[in-house]
């Protein structure tokens, strides 16, 4: 669609990637007046944005898939156990093409404001492109992962060569045959481009500040008859996925680590080490993510891994993390470690010599300048609140999202905010999101907000909104679930500690789908306890 969109609709859909296009294909479905915003040129969301060379999903493509459409998920086909990202953008373009999603989509169209109007209780939303729209109710999508954070590093724009953020990679691709290369970052992203830019650089420097733990994805071709049997009995397991606390299938639980025995113990991190995902090292006991000493020995043994496969051993001390393992996000990669024997790869750690800043030639740290032709930022993102608050959203009384989360991004359930009335949001803070398979946690909260949509029109409501007492109460089960884990005795992007001034309080439910799922049905149930319903 490529004119200017005017009107009013009854639903807007921020974005489409993998949860917004699922609304969408709801809303028309059911013959809602509805369309789409998509800042992207392309469906997918992170799918879209994410195309840094190694870029690859880390749960299963038979599970990380639409549930919604039997039709959709036996035809199908999947080429590897864990899909890259230019099949998941395929997949993602073939759900739009088979539904025809794309008639309802604009394009290139990032919305740059929201402002609710009190008195009409519709939402006004601009694009930067010049659409203008009204709507009554409004589904951000943005996903959790979509503020790029390009650190404030004092010189970037006077480097002399490209430089690229991995959330912003250019669709045709970058060389860096023969270059001298720099990556500052070793999350998820960094750990997944590593190595293949290490292939045909001339010389690749990794700038790193934190280590990342990161399991070994084991990658296969998809086997057919394991294919098979996943779509003989996808029924069945796509529902033992929906009451699974992570909406995912793992194999089951061995117990608590430090329960067993030694070499019991080590036998069986070996095997999961080695098993179809590493994941299944992280979920495999009941007490690593609850328990500081189970959660060691679990980290020890990932660290003796690293120092098994790195040469080095001054290098694989630098790259064993030192704080509990699973509270940053546990990475999946393929080969990463090993790349630290290449002769053209360097370790610089950036804790010991931070980066002072970025000159036209390279990246300047205390120890000196590091000269280099192309420079990748796998910085990461203002995780979870930052796509939303990046939209300029104003509410009721003229309030700006960002005010009202300045100390922390409070939330009813994780889809409503208090004072932002009939706006809806797809795994937002406050939600399992992040920690959840996401296109099965994006199925389930589309379907509540259309069950609450549909309950609203039956009652003759007109705005729905929460209240700061419900959203404190929320926060409390939020923080209560995660006080019962590790997750809160590490900085991560989970409390917002990458970002500079951004409040530091955990952003995700981790008390389980089953329960979260359970809960915001009871708050419906229970009358709508915790809202504000308005006639
Ligand atoms: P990230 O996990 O936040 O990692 C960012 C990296 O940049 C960290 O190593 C961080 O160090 C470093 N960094 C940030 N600012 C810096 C600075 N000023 N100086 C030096 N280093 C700096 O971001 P990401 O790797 O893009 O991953 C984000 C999330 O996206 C992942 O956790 C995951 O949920 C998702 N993801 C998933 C996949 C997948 O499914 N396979 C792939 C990629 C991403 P510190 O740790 O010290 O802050």
């Amino acid at each position: 669609m490529n004119e200017l969109v005017t009107g009013h609709y009854k639903v807007v859909v921020i974005g489409a990637g993998f949860g917004g296009m699922y609304a969408l294909h709801r809303l028309r479905s059911e013959g809602t007046e509805t369309i789409c915003f998509e800042a992207g040129g392309g469906v997918g969301g992170t799918w879209y944005w994410n195309r840094y060379p190694g870029a690859r999903v880390d749960i299963e493509s038979m599970q990380y898939s639409y549930s919604f459409d039997e039709e959709l998920q036996q035809e199908w086909s999947w080429p590897e156990n864990f899909s890259a990202q230019p099949d998941i953008e395929r997949y993602a373009n073939h759900v739009a093409d088979r539904f025809g999603l794309r008639e309802d989509i604009v394009f290139d169209a990032r919305v740059n404001s929201m402002r609710f109007d009190e008195g009409a209780n519709i939402w006004h939303l601009t694009t930067e492109r010049g659409d203008e729209v009204t709507a009554h109710y409004v589904i951000s999508a943005t996903g959790s992962l979509d503020a790029t954070n390009v650190p404030g590093f004092p010189g970037l724009d006077s480097f002399e060569g490209d430089w690229h953020h991995t959330s912003q990679w250019p669709k045709e691709g970058v060389s860096f045959d023969g270059l001298r290369v720099g990556v500052i970052g070793t999350g998820s992203s960094g750990v997944q481009a590593i190595p293949e830019i290490a292939k045909t650089a001339s010389h690749l420097h990794v700038f790193q500040r934190t280590p990342a733990f990161t399991m070994p994805n084991n990658n296969q071709p998809l086997d057919p008859d394991y294919e098979r049997e996943w779509k003989d009995t996808y029924a069945e397991r796509r529902e033992a996925m929906r009451t699974d606390q992570g909406l995912s299938m793992f194999p089951p639980k061995y117990g608590a680590i430090l329960d067993m025995e030694p070499a019991v113990r080590e036998a069986i991190m070996e095997d999961l080490y080695a098993s179809r995902s590493g994941f299944n090292l992280l979920v495999a006991f009941n007490d690593t993510m609850v328990n500081a000493e189970a959660n060691e020995l679990l980290a020890e043994f990932m660290r003796n891994k690293i120092r098994s496969i790195v040469t080095d051993p001054v290098v694989a001390e630098k790259l064993c993390p030192r704080y509990a393992i699973g509270t940053k996000r546990v990475c999946l990669d393929s080969g990463y470690h090993a790349t630290y024997n290449r002769e053209n790869v360097t370790l610089v750690d950036v804790r010991e010599s931070p980066i002072e800043e970025i000159t036209p030639r390279g990246v300047r740290t205390a120890d000196g300048e590091y000269e280099l032709d192309i420079l990748v930022l796998a910085t990461g993102f203002d995780a979870v609140s930052g796509s939303l608050t990046r939209l300029n959203v104003t509410g009721v009384d003229g309030l700006d999202l960002r005010d009202k989360w300045k100390d922390g991004a409070t939330n009813y359930l994780g889809m409503f905010v208090a004072g932002f009335p009939n706006l809806f949001m797809i795994h937002g803070p406050g939600s399992p999101g992040v920690l959840a398979q996401m296109i099965a946690g994006a199925e389930w909260q589309v379907q509540y907000v259309l069950d609450v949509i549909h309950d609203l029109d039956t009652r003759r409501v007109q705005r729905i909104d929460t209240t700061a007492e419900w959203e404190n109460k929320w926060d409390a089960e939020v923080q209560t679930a995660a006080s019962y884990t590790l997750f809160g005795g590490t900085d991560s992007w989970y409390k917002g500690a990458n970002i500079e001034g951004k409040p530091k309080s955990f952003m995700v439910y981790v008390g389980g789908y089953d329960n979260y799922s359970r809960r915001c049905r009871e708050q419906v149930e229970a009358d709508y306890e915790g809202f504000v319903l308005s006639p």
